[in-house]
């Protein structure tokens, strides 16, 4: 086999005494149509020398180009033998006769086959991706054969810019480029005009004296002429042939070793070709990445608040303390636990009782509005005792807390936070003293708290109006019962036993468990859970709308295959293997959608960093947008893989027969 163009001319010579390249022997080819066999060859027995310049000639439907994809090893005999140096077609598996399309044959076709998006140095490169080539040495051997064809001035045209005379020589130097020993023309010249096919005709006869074995395929005397030796075919057999000869030597099978298979394309070629077609569809293509894109953006941004809103609660919880015990009224089958009458302020002093309690502040609240000279503030009342300023760890920052017998003599006297004094007084500093009136009563304020600031949510934390707890529930909130007690251990080692014995008590004094205790190492746990649930309910979304993506993605591949049948038809008849078929379109898809996660994780920082901006928590954690990374490249290979299938499964003659 010669490694190149360069050294065809070696092989000039004369024919006698060359070794036969290729025998037919008895070859029939019969197609089954509605039950009845047609025969399109029947019986072929064919001798060709290396270095012949054969014509095939026969009218329409003759079998001419039946024979020539037997002769190419795009097809198979269905009886009779077919001979290529010595190996036996028959005998040869796929990747053998890919071997052979690849080095020993090049074809050009009536209607050229160039690939539209690809310049003329491209198409001329494809064969050489097959046999392995590294892209700067068959670019370069592309533009010496475009040069040598008279083509140098137009490396980088595309077929649509070329004349068809131009586009079939483009051709002929893809046949070429691979060094082939037979080029197998099926009507060249057909889509010619005549100027252009006696140059084409011209070019293969300068080919032929180089050495190359020429079979020409015409239904046109005038262009058998131009060949040394002419074959008729009729209904598919031969009726006259006017060089038959008796080869001189034949070879005898495998004297020249097995047919050497060629090792998949590489990784980084059959990217580069990935690319080059996404290009052509880049909108098409992003237009069904929607699914994906969004899906993962939407995981990453729901994942990132999600953790954000944890670790703001979390971090809220932490802050409260750890030896906090909180009590709410409502039981595992009530709803509407706020509103459960069913806590008193004899309860929350029975609990005082309790070892390790230390503070007990019960709570009650309602919204009301309190009016000092013309500014008046609307917010939330709380009523409680003493121990709330302990229990709360909070400290007055003017003036007093109401004591224990403010409690017991329903005093009205209010203590308000920062917020309120500064929104009803002038001079927060002269709060203290004044009276506010509140639903028609009057208030003297005697305390106000130091400020806390916001929250790391964001909420303000100063805006609390506090009264003695008998004194709302007599005046303010219209309601005897409590919306809940919180306590305070004397440690956090003793928390969870002081929980259990809340619990009891509170069972023992109503009969009935209809109150819920929480520690906050429970209240963590609890909102640790809920958030998990968040995460997997996400997770879920997450996975439909990929699953979504992948159907979208599997579509428009197997529209791809579709589509691209005349390329993929081409591309096996220049010797791509079903596996170098089956890589191009499963990377394709790879491609496709890592660019799809690529995107959706870009878009969905994007969307982060716009919410961010409005005061709610994120948090960045690496795992969501690995995930949806990993995740969308596994919708690829999973959801490509039919479409790659579909398309390394395809016949070359039907695929090139595809208009
Ligand atoms: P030519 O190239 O000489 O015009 P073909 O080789 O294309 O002729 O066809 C030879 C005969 O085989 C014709 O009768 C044609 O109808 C038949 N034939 C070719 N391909 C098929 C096929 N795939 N299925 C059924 N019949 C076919
Ligand atoms: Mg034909």
């Amino acid at each position: 086999m010669k490694a190149g163009p360069e050294d065809l001319a070696d092989h000039r010579g004369c024919l006698v005494g060359k070794p036969s390249l290729i025998e037919l022997d008895n070859v029939v080819r019969s197609y089954q149509t509605e039950g009845t066999e047609v025969r399109a060859l029947d019986g072929i027995s064919l001798t060709i020398r290396k270095g012949e310049f054969v014509a095939i000639m026969g009218q329409s439907g003759s079998g001419k180009s039946t024979l020539m994809n037997i002769l190419g090893c795009l097809d198979t005999p269905s009886a009779g033998s077919y001979t290529i140096n010595g190996h036996n077609v028959n005998s040869l598996t796929q990747e053998q006769l890919s071997a052979l399309r690849l080095k020993t044959f090049g074809f050009v076709f009536q209607r050229y086959q160039l690939l539209a998006s690809h310049s003329a140095i491209e198409n001329v490169a494809l064969p050489a991706i097959y046999s392995n080539t590294d892209k700067q040495e068959r670019e370069k051997r592309a533009a010496e054969l475009l040069t040598r064809l008279g083509l140098g001035d137009r490396l980088e045209h595309r077929p649509g810019e070329m004349s068809g005379g131009q586009q079939q020589r483009v051709s002929v130097a893809r046949a070429l480029i691979n060094g082939a020993e037979v080029i197998l023309a099926d009507e060249p010249t057909g889509a010619l005009d005549s100027a252009s096919g006696e140059q084409l005709l011209a070019l293969l006869k300068e080919l032929h004296g180089e050495g190359v074995t020429i079979i020409l395929i015409t239904h046109d005397p005038a262009v058998a002429e131009h060949a040394e030796r002419q074959v008729h075919l009729l209904d598919g057999k031969i009726v006259s042939d006017s060089g038959e000869a008796v080869p001189e030597e034949t070879p005898q099978e495998g004297t020249q070793g097995a047919v050497q298979a060629f090792r998949s394309i590489s990784g980084a070629a059959a990217l580069g070709m990935a690319f080059s077609s996404l290009r052509l569809n880049w909108f098409r293509t992003l237009l069904t990445l929607l699914g994906i894109i969004i899906g993962v953006a939407a995981v990453v941004t729901m994942m990132a608040i999600g953790e954000g809103g944890k670790q703001d609660v979390l971090k809220r919880i932490e802050a409260i303390g750890t030896n906090l015990i909180s009590v709410r009224p409502g039981g595992r089958n009530m709803r509407n636990s706020g509103d459960v009458a069913t806590l008193t302020l004899a309860d929350a002093d029975a609990l005082r009782d309790i070892p390790g309690v230390m503070y007990v502040a019960p709570e009650r609240s309602s919204r009301n509005t309190m009016r000092y000279g013309e500014n008046d503030f609307s917010g939330r009342i709380k009523g409680s005792t003493p121990d709330y300023l302990h229990v709360k760890d909070w400290e007055i920052a003017q003036g007093v807390f109401f004591t224990e017998e403010d409690v017991r003599n329903y005093a009205p006297v209010v203590v308000i936070g920062d917020t309120v004094a500064e929104t009803l007084f002038e001079d927060k500093m002269q709060a203290v003293g004044k009276y506010i009136l509140m639903s028609n009563s009057l208030y003297q304020v005697i305390g106000v708290l130091k400020s806390k600031g916001a929250t790391a949510g964001g909420s303000d934390q100063d805006d609390e109006v506090l009264i003695p707890v008998t004194t709302g529930r007599l005046k303010v909130f219209g309601r005897d019962y409590l919306s809940g007690i919180t306590i305070k251990a004397s440690g956090s080692d003793v928390a969870s036993q002081v929980k259990d014995a809340v619990l009891e008590t509170l069972k023992q004094r109503h009969g009935a468990e209809d109150v819920m205790v929480f520690t906050t190492d429970s209240l963590v746990e609890a909102v640790t859970e809920t958030q998990n649930t968040l995460t997997w309910l996400l997770a879920s979304v997450a996975a439909i709308s990929l699953f979504v993506g992948g159907i979208g993605v599997m579509n428009i591949m197997l529209v791809n295959v579709s589509e691209r049948k005349r390329e993929i038809g081409l591309r096996m008849a220049t010797g791509a293997k079903p596996a170098d078929i089956l890589k191009q379109f499963n990377i394709e898809a790879w491609v496709v959608c890592i660019l799809g996660g690529a995107v959706g994780i870009v878009l969905g920082y994007g969307v982060i960093l716009i919410v961010s901006q409005f005061s709610i928590s994120v948090a960045y954690t690496l795992m969501p947008p690995v995930l949806a990374f990993v995740t969308s490249l596994l919708v690829g290979v999973l959801f490509g893989y039919a479409p790659a299938l579909k398309a390394s499964r395809l016949s070359p003659i039907e695929a090139l027969s595809e208009d």
